[in-house]
């Protein structure tokens, strides 16, 4: 059987909170992600002890939804992907994946899904990208066979664990111009022969990417789009 969703009326209209039972749960909580909110709770609490928890929390609840609609908003006014900015429309049917025509990005996916839509579109862009590109650096830098891993990193590009012989890239790659992207592949490459920053290592990365100072520059750009 499955709850119905508590209905909240907030000063920017009405609500929905979804009421999710899990056995994992052990008391009450709310979560609140991509601008949708529900309230977890254990398989055999009361339906009304629910309700009235998420009134309680109501405040609190259309506060975070708002927010993060407006982060979802402001998203959608300026998508970067490959170092071009594009405006977002989110699609209910008529595709798969995304797709691009002129300055706008359409992004196929279901209500209440779109941050984590746009999200799964940066890793498949990233892992196309290194599909096609990180054979040839590593043949290039004289490596082979560096396992490479997409990731949500917010902190990072690139990520070398040399221990490992494994490269992580964040999704945010595929905000970048296409020719950072690719400092990103040679800089984490050169890790494996220097571990740190030192003029050795970007001596290392000239060797490889003599141009690499500009694309770097050009990177710091991009941070945080
Ligand atoms: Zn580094």
């Amino acid at each position: 059987m499955t709850d119905l969703p508590v209905i909240l009326d907030t000063p920017d209209g009405k609500l929905e909170v979804s009421v999710v039972r899990s056995a994992r749960s052990r008391r009450m909580s709310i979560v609140v992600k991509d601008a949708a909110a529900s309230v977890r709770m254990p398989l055999r609490g009361s339906y009304a002890s629910a309700e009235s928890y998420v009134r309680r929390m109501s405040g609190w609840i259309a506060g975070h939804v708002a927010k993060q609609r407006e982060d979802l908003v402001k998203k959608q006014r300026g998508f970067w992907l490959w170092g071009e900015c594009y405006r977002v429309v989110f699609a209910r049917s008529g595709g798969r994946g995304h797709r691009i025509d002129g300055d706008a990005l359409t992004v196929f996916c279901k209500e209440g899904d779109e941050a984590a839509a746009c999200e799964r579109l940066l890793r498949r862009e990233v892992r196309a990208f290194l599909g096609r590109r990180f054979a040839y650096w590593e043949r290039l830098t004289g490596r082979n066979g560096v396992k490479t891993m997409v990731t949500g990193a917010e902190s990072y590009y690139g990520k070398c664990f040399t221990d490992r012989n494994e490269i992580r890239f964040s999704s945010r790659v595929a905000r970048l111009p296409l020719r950072c992207a690719e400092y990103v592949i040679v800089h984490e490459l050169c890790h494996f022969y220097v571990p740190d920053h030192s003029a050795a290592f970007y001596a290392k990365v000239a060797r490889f990417m003599p141009d690499y100072a500009q694309r770097r520059k050009e990177m710091k750009e991009y941070y945080k789009k």
